[in-house]
């Protein structure tokens, strides 16, 4: 739940985003304490949160490959994906693709 703070009282009041209110970023909308019942602007700013996080195989190391989990698992099964980075490769073979992707559709039949 979200709060404000009343610059009259300093009681804590709840905002109320029904009507789609307060959403606006740098646009200040008029509220009233439900404490002290007087009017006091809110602006909103909507802060992005990041993060670094080393990734060696950017930096010439080796990638962390694990295997990538999903359903269906015949789909997912010798794909694998970097823990670092994201990127993903298949393990098998052409022939073994086939193979997985055919118990797949035999799965689905
Ligand atoms: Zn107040
Ligand atoms: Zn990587």
């Amino acid at each position: 739940m979200d709060e404000v703070t009343c610059p009259y009282c300093e009681e804590e009041c709840k905002i109320n985003h029904d009507d789609g209110a307060f959403y606006n970023e740098n646009e200040e909308e008029e509220m009233t304490c439900e404490h002290c019942d007087k009017v006091f602007m809110v602006s909103t700013s909507i802060s992005y949160y990041h993060e670094g996080s080393k990734c060696p195989c950017k930096n010439g190391e080796d990638h962390d490959w694990q295997p990538q989990r999903g359903f269906p698992k015949e789909y997912y099964e010798g794909r694998e994906s970097c823990a670092y980075c994201n990127e993903t490769r298949d393990t098998y073979t052409p022939e073994q693709r086939r193979e997985a992707m055919k118990r797949l559709i035999d799965l689905n039949k």
